[in-house]
């Protein structure tokens, strides 16, 4: 990749060359750093057990109380961290604030937390044109690019987006679920892979991703992953 080969070169560099910023503080560090020790220490994940299914934290056991009495339609779930400091800031700074160095300095970090996970194409969650023309970019595209250059792994832009969002928050399961059914169309549903890993920044309900795995299935894959970087607690678990 264009930043690994810049950051072998700057290595034979004089100290003066390499040096840049942290992407978390802004302390002076080595180019071939996106973070400083200090920074990189806070981004560490805490150890938690997760949800199999959901990513969400639970004390024992495999699945969340929510998975097992309903089941969602995705499969697994990996997750980098919760949505917590510093890594709610540094996802915000990302997405607000035109930033997209950012996300690939995030996906790296889900990288070094998840080196090896099971094969599928990357597919990102899209975004309306309208939302991308604003912002100048879509956030898991960037992730899922990355995340194709660390993994080698293909990926396909499976769906679009014909609808602006609305806030699911407050609506029923079957309220945000019929929204977000006519908010998110698959292109394609034919030569589709056997695993589609659905790429996106944060999870909050779900019920995004819980759709397009329930379209991916209708039309015949067989398995859904998710990769998250931030996991927040659904506010309608329980
Ligand atoms: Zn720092
Ligand atoms: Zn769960």
């Amino acid at each position: 990749m264009l930043f690994d080969w810049v950051k072998e070169l700057t290595t034979y560099l004089p100290t003066d060359f390499t040096t840049h910023h942290c992407l978390g503080c802004g302390q002076s560090t080595s180019i071939r750093h996106y973070w400083c020790s200090t920074c990189q220490q806070l981004l560490t994940p805490e150890i938690t057990q997760r949800c199999r299914s959901c990513g969400l934290p639970i004390a024992s056991g495999e699945l969340c109380g929510h998975c097992i009495s309903h089941p969602p339609e995705y499969d697994q779930t990996f997750v980098f961290d919760d949505y917590r400091w510093p890594l709610n800031k540094l996802i915000q700074h990302f997405k607000h604030q035109r930033q997209p160095l950012l996300g690939r300095a995030l996906a790296e970090l889900f990288y070094q937390q998840h080196a090896t996970l099971p094969k599928g194409v990357l597919c990102p969650v899209p975004m309306h044109w309208l939302k991308k023309w604003r912002r100048g970019f879509n956030q898991s595209e960037i992730l899922m690019q990355t995340f194709a250059q660390y993994y080698h792994y293909d990926y396909r832009e499976l769906f679009v987006k014909p609808h602006a969002s609305v806030d699911l928050i407050g609506l029923t399961r079957a309220q945000r679920r019929m929204i977000v059914k006519k908010n998110y169309r698959l292109k394609h549903d034919h030569n589709l892979p056997k695993r589609v890993i659905l790429v996106d920044d944060v999870m909050t309900t779900g019920a995004t991703l819980d759709e397009l795995a329930h379209q991916l299935k209708q039309a015949g894959v067989s398995q859904v992953h998710c990769w998250i970087i931030a996991r927040t607690p659904s506010p309608y678990a329980g």
